[in-house]
């Protein structure tokens, strides 16, 4: 059971926090910040890209963000009595709280519906930080099972309560892990950005979404197609659940990639039922365990958690995923996004899906078994493992 507590921080940003017992009481922000400006003159902008038909936020007053601060300076550790953070607790477990440099909002509200060249706006919706552990170091992978849970919990709620807020479109709870990504802040936490729009991969997976949902008469998602067919052919499996299968995307662009996804239709996280949460935990740190295990050391990966966009037609047809990719491509190599793939949008694989699998199936995690609660999967190692195909199976 997962307890929420709400609060403000001295600014005026919303703070939540996810405890697995009750009798929290929130402690007062001592920093005196000021208030933030709630308006559009608070807010960086959108700005429409005419030639691609895509929405461009502009949020220049990022730029003076806390980068890679040293662990007596980090901002989401605990607080002490000689030092406020941005949580103004002794002690924590997961915590969700409005970003300090959000690239959207805090203004909320429509951005204009016909747009065209020179069209901007008030870059409306939401930025949040969620906080995995008062634990400056180590890793979601490393996370009890009990703490995983409450993350799970913490990102279904703050979904609900995001899709709900004015002019919101699009619900996405991800994490950057490692410096090579980007992470500006060592502290194990991801983040929530909740768009004015769907955003472009969005868009394009929920119009192929919505197309398949017409041609079966709105008897099987595509997602729920693909997992079918992933799990009849066998050779890109890597974990096999009650509810959920990790494997190997047919067509992987990156070096490393793996998804997870429900047997069934589900929009989001709000939408699952607590078994369905309870062995998407367990699924997803054996997934992180064997992510890390592949080179024995801490991979950079980024966790994409694909929900359906709150827009009419995209939320029944399109399906709730994790989408975890990798640029590590060696031990100690990196893939770069060049010429086809930034360019184009067309990615160059160096390596098979099917042996990518194959190496996740066989990785050990360099970590202790999560613990209490833990869903044993079917492995793979269970399946008959079949010849990379040449097309779809049937
Ligand atoms: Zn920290």
């Amino acid at each position: 059971m997962t307890h929420v507590t709400r609060s403000r921080l001295s600014d005026g940003r919303e703070i939540l926090y996810f405890d697995e017992a009750p009798g929290r009481v929130p402690a007062t922000d001592l920093r005196g910040l000021t208030p933030r400006a709630t308006g559009a003159d608070g807010s960086g902008e959108v700005r429409f890209d005419a030639l691609s038909g895509e929405w461009v936020a502009v949020a220049a007053h990022r730029q003076s963000r806390t980068h890679l601060p040293p662990a007596d300076e980090c901002p989401i550790c605990p607080s002490t009595p000689g030092r406020s953070t941005e949580i103004p607790a002794d002690d924590y477990q997961v915590v969700a709280f409005e970003n300090r440099f959000p690239s959207l909002g805090p203004v909320l509200g429509e951005i204009p519906g016909n747009p065209g060249w020179g069209t901007l706006a008030p870059a409306s919706g939401r930025c949040e930080v969620v906080t995995f552990t008062p634990s400056h170091t180590g890793s979601f992978a490393e996370l009890p099972w009990d703490r995983a849970r409450t993350v799970v919990e913490a990102w279904s709620h703050r979904t609900a309560e995001l899709s709900a807020l004015p002019g919101i479109r699009q619900v996405f709870p991800f994490e950057n892990r490692g410096a090579d990504i980007g992470v500006t802040l060592h502290h194990p936490h991801g983040q929530i950005y909740a768009y004015p729009y769907v955003t472009p991969r969005a868009e394009a997976m929920a119009r192929t979404a919505v197309a398949h949902w017409g041609e079966t008469a709105h008897r099987e998602s595509l997602l729920e197609t693909v997992v079918r067919q992933e799990r009849q052919d066998g050779s890109r499996m890597v974990l096999e659940g009650e509810h959920f299968s990790a494997y190997v995307p047919f067509a992987a662009r990156w070096p490393l990639e793996v998804h997870l996804a429900p047997h069934r239709r589900v929009p989001d996280f709000a939408a699952l039922t607590p078994e369905e949460k309870d062995e998407l935990t367990g699924l997803y740190l054996d997934l992180l365990g064997r992510v890390d295990g592949v080179y024995g050391s801490p991979t950079p990966y980024i966790a994409a958690w694909h929900q359906a966009p709150l827009a009419p037609g995209y939320r029944e047809a399109m399906g709730f995923h994790l989408q975890l990719t990798s640029p590590r491509r060696a031990a100690d190599k990196l893939k770069y996004l060049a010429g086809s793939e930034a360019a184009m949008g067309a990615f160059i694989n160096d390596v098979t899906p099917e042996a990518v699998a194959a190496r996740l199936r066989a990785a050990v995690s360099p970590y202790p078994a999560p613990g209490r609660g833990v869903v044993v999967p079917h492995t793979a190692a269970l399946h008959t493992i079949t010849a990379p195909t040449q097309g779809l199976p049937a």
